[in-house]
């Protein structure tokens, strides 16, 4: 570890090899995991159709620069465009760069300057992402933050139009749908109807920043389908391509136009291996009746968590859409996270107290039954300590 920077604090915990939900550390203790990679391996670790893809792309090609044409790029742009009506797509390689491209392109459509972000948002760490990042926590010690951001509180419509009235250079509101980082917090949907109907009325431009909530994980393959509209601008990853590094910007194509030859690029962006798995996932999860088992498995899960919560009071309510579940708890979640790996499953935190669970969307019934009554052994636990 010694040869490592110190910007984790890491979980003593080091996986050799995964399958589906569970994942096998190097003393062979397997465990359930409810974390896939925080809405990274949304079909399970090592999904069998993303796995043949990549390793038939691997004895293809591997990378090409962005200067040729690159006909699997095409295939996957256009299989994402198909859920959003038209529009166009850049691929990259993270959620911070798609976020990065999503400011430049805001910046470059409309000739204006600011963007709102919402407090407790997360967008990424590089400088302009993580200042996009309405977290103080986050900006500490990496002064100065580039100008032309404005931090608005979230779910607020009144504080948007008035922020709107004072700023005459505004070119993007960008959002998340659920705060994912920030504590799970749900968009309610007159909010988001409110920020299009304002944001229409005075040419600025919608940001989704659909990274965590992408690719399946709220029962829809976007978000922005739940909510009914299509964004202006939306960036992704983290799903896109089940563990494959890679990222991509959607933008309505009379938007999309704004980058022209020359003003935006990658390396890496739509590399070869990161389009045949991010091919594989959409179809995988737009085959029939998969989203709708994703709803389904959803509302089994809540229910259960419910039931956790009318029997003890550490549990107090539950949020969240399809599988990203957050559980607001009555102190600091740290130690009861603790407790459940060494029972067996792994789940992670949104803030302090926070419980968030990403489980993949393939799990099952089983899966899920025995994640819940390891919840509530340590639940149990938990009460007879402290009571
Ligand atoms: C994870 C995340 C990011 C940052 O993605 P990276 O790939 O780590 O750069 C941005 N926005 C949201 C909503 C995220 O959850």
């Amino acid at each position: 570890m010694a040869a490592l920077m110190g910007n984790y604090s890491r979980i003593p915990l080091a996986i050799e090899s995964a399958e589906g939900a569970y994942v096998t550390d190097e003393m062979s203790k397997q465990y359930l995991d409810f974390t896939s990679g925080i809405a990274v391996c949304n079909l399970g670790h090592r999904h069998p159709a993303v796995e043949l893809a990549v390793t038939e792309q691997l004895k293809k090609v591997w990378h090409m620069s962005n200067l040729f044409e690159n006909r699997l790029q095409e295939t996957v742009a256009e299989a994402i465009v198909q859920h959003l009506e038209e529009g166009q797509v850049f691929f990259c390689n993270s959620g911070a760069e798609a976020n990065e491209a999503a400011i430049k392109l805001a910046r470059k459509k409309t000739g204006k300057t600011t963007i709102f972000t919402f407090q407790h948002s997360f967008h990424g760490r590089t400088v302009a992402a993580m200042t996009a990042t309405a977290q103080a926590k986050i900006h500490d010690g990496f002064g100065p933050l580039p100008t032309g951001f404005t931090y608005l509180p979230y779910n607020d419509s009144a504080a948007l139009k008035a922020a709107i009235e004072k700023d005459e250079d505004v070119a993007a509101v960008m959002l998340e749908l659920i705060q994912g980082e920030g504590g799970v917090h749900v968009a309610e949907q007159s909010f988001i109807d409110e920020v299009i109907a304002t944001c229409q009325a005075h040419n600025i431009l919608v940001i989704v920043d659909e990274v965590q909530t992408g690719f399946g994980r709220t029962g829809q393959l976007f978000a922005s389908q739940k909510y009914s509209f299509v964004p202006d601008i939306m960036t992704l990853a983290k799903g896109i391509a089940n563990g494959i590094p890679a990222g991509a910007l959607y933008a309505k194509t009379a938007v999309a136009q704004a980058f022209t030859p020359g003003s935006h690029g990658s390396t890496f962006g739509g590399n070869y291996l990161a389009m045949a798995a991010s091919e594989a996932v959409i179809n995988t999860m737009t085959a029939e009746g998969f989203l709708a088992q994703v709803d389904a498995t959803s509302i089994n899960l809540v229910s259960e968590l419910q039931l956790l919560t009318e029997k003890f009071p550490f549990f107090k309510t539950v949020r969240g859409q399809g599988l990203l579940i957050g559980i607001e708890c009555d102190s600091a979640v740290a130690d009861f996270i603790t407790a459940c790996r060494k029972e067996g499953l792994l789940v992670l935190s949104a803030g302090t107290n926070v419980l968030r669970l990403l489980p993949p969307l393939t799990i099952t019934t089983v899966e899920l039954n025995k994640a819940i009554a390891i919840l509530t052994k340590v639940l149990k636990n938990k009460d007879t300590i402290e009571g």
